[in-house]
């Protein structure tokens, strides 16, 4: 039988929908994380976008950034922008606190006030051709441990990568689109219907939860039965 992995999105600020939307995509199943036991509950976790000093705040305030330090170390985590600062060792401009999982340092903001936000088709090794890539107020990965894989680049600069269980994105993958749709940012966001998603960030850590899970049998919910599956299992 297939399983399909739980996959939690941190879900106190940023676009947590739009991550659910695109792993319900991709035949995972999404789960709103806020709360150390929601953790407990799932596969691997989505930490979006959004502001990382307002994420600081609001783990500090729940409680959360002890339990989300462990998490990070023992399952799949995806940080996507202001989640890349939260997973990475180092952070400058200005430097800050984070869970210190991945090997990189991470510039804040590091592209300035003209470009803030930019649209950007670049190399992918994930099959299927080049990647459109939403930035907005993006980080810059400015050094990379030695076993850090870049999967995507921007003018030949890393933009999404993997260290084992751990990938970051400094752009918005839950917002790309297949084959270049839109020119420029605005338009992208006030396009409230979005026909050509391109999942294949989603899909590609999807896998890596799945594999996870696999190979390690410990987590809560290794055997999961997709809920479409199982009803159509149960009639059976
Ligand atoms: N500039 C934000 C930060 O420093 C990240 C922006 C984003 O997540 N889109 O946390």
């Amino acid at each position: 039988m297939q399983s399909f992995p739980v996959i939690g999105v941190l879900a106190l600020q940023g676009d947590y929908e739009s991550h659910a939307l695109a792993l319900e995509q991709v035949n995972a199943q999404p789960k709103m994380v806020r709360t150390a036991r929601d953790l407990e509950l799932v596969d691997g976790l989505i930490i979006p976008g959004g502001e990382s000093t307002t994420f600081l705040k609001l783990l500090e305030r729940e409680g959360l950034f002890l339990p989300l330090q462990e998490f990070v170390r023992m399952r799949p985590t995806f940080g996507t922008c202001a989640g890349c600062i939260l997973l990475a060792k180092r952070v400058t401009h200005p430097e800050q606190q984070s869970l210190g999982a991945l090997d990189a340092t991470v510039e804040r903001n590091a592209y300035g006030r003209q470009i803030d936000s930019q649209i950007v088709t670049g190399a992918t090794s994930l099959p299927g051709g080049p990647l459109e890539m939403v930035f907005i107020r993006a980080p810059r990965l400015i050094e990379l441990g030695s076993d850090v894989e870049v999967l995507a680049q921007r003018d030949g600069s890393p933009v999404l990568v993997r260290q084992k269980n751990i990938m970051a994105a400094t752009f918005h993958p839950e917002l790309s689109r297949a084959g270049g749709m839109s020119k420029n940012v605005d338009e992208h966001l006030s396009d409230s219907e979005d026909e050509h998603p391109d999942r294949r960030v989603h899909r590609y850590f999807a896998q890596v939860v799945e594999e996870h899970s696999r190979q390690t049998r410990s987590g809560p919910s290794t055997a999961h039965r997709h809920p479409a599956q199982a009803a159509t299992n149960d009639r059976e």
